[in-house]
């Protein structure tokens, strides 16, 4: 169960001894998606430098539009694998359909993005699944819809699930979501889980990374997902959120500064 009151221990998931809450804090970080071999090996490097402990990259990515990139899927996979073996750093990527599953076996992390959070069937699968799953909240959905959805996996007796805060959707069009900070210290009472907070996604604008970031720590959020690209201007997807390596490095350094025992 989720639910605090029947579990009131917080809840710490281990991914290759990273581990995410009971006072443990981890940044993930690395590209929206993955686009060449060159491009994922090298990001990761670059955060593992400045002390990122999970190495995020997309290889099936769900578009607004159809026409967009779609990710460089199995491939991307292979690649992202790769970028393990050569930086050490255990890999988070999205599933988007359980037929694909066979292909996420050495992947360490499987994310539910925003848009499958009520995919109630692929939730079942993963709740079978023996590995940590980092389940995104919807653009549209109330934390008590999330914690359901965590539920799901739970109910199948997998019990290791961070959850993120992302962004909702709201009137506000100047950011790309409105990041629901409350959300953190909310769910912190509601339930046992992690909570990790995506500052890249809920602002979509790489300057607001950087408060946003500290603003989740200092709100108590287990750890961040932030994509970092090499190129940004030139990313196949969410550049204009995407920091640098450098400006990663000095986001790490200002939550680093603000957390409990930094
Ligand atoms: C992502 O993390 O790559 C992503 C697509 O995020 P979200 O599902 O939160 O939109
Ligand atoms: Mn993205």
């Amino acid at each position: 169960n989720v639910n605090r009151k029947f579990h009131p221990k917080d809840t710490v998931v281990d991914v290759a001894g990273a581990k995410i809450g009971g006072g443990n804090f981890q940044i993930i970080a690395g590209p929206c998606s993955v686009e060449s071999r060159e491009q994922v090996c090298q990001i990761a490097k670059d955060v593992k430098k400045s002390g990122a402990r999970l190495y995020r990259g997309g290889a099936f990515k769900p578009r607004t539009s159809p026409y967009a990139f779609q990710g460089m899927r199995a491939e991307g996979i292979n690649l992202l694998l790769e970028a393990k073996k050569e930086s050490g750093l255990p890999i988070v990527t999205e599933v988007m359909d359980l037929s694909h599953l066979p292909l996420f076996e050495d992947v360490d992390v499987i994310q539910v993005g925003a848009r499958n959070m009520q995919n109630f069937e692929l939730l079942k699968e993963l709740g079978h699944v023996n590995k940590p799953i980092l389940l995104k909240r919807g653009l549209s959905s109330t934390l008590k819809e999330l914690l359901m959805s965590a539920e799901y996996i739970m109910a199948g007796g997998n019990e290791n699930i961070i959850l993120c805060e992302r962004g909702i959707r709201t009137f506000e069009t100047a950011t790309r979501n409105t990041l629901d900070l409350a959300a953190v210290p909310l769910l912190k009472t509601m339930t046992h889980l992690p909570i990790i907070v995506d500052p890249s996604h809920a602002t979509g604008i790489s300057s607001l990374v950087k408060p946003m970031a500290m603003a989740a720590a200092a709100a108590g959020a287990d750890g961040l997902m932030i994509e970092v690209h090499n190129d940004p201007p030139h990313a196949l997807c969410d550049g204009a959120q995407s920091l640098t390596p450098e400006e990663f490095d000095d986001v790490v350094k200002a939550v680093n500064a603000i957390l409990p025992h930094a």
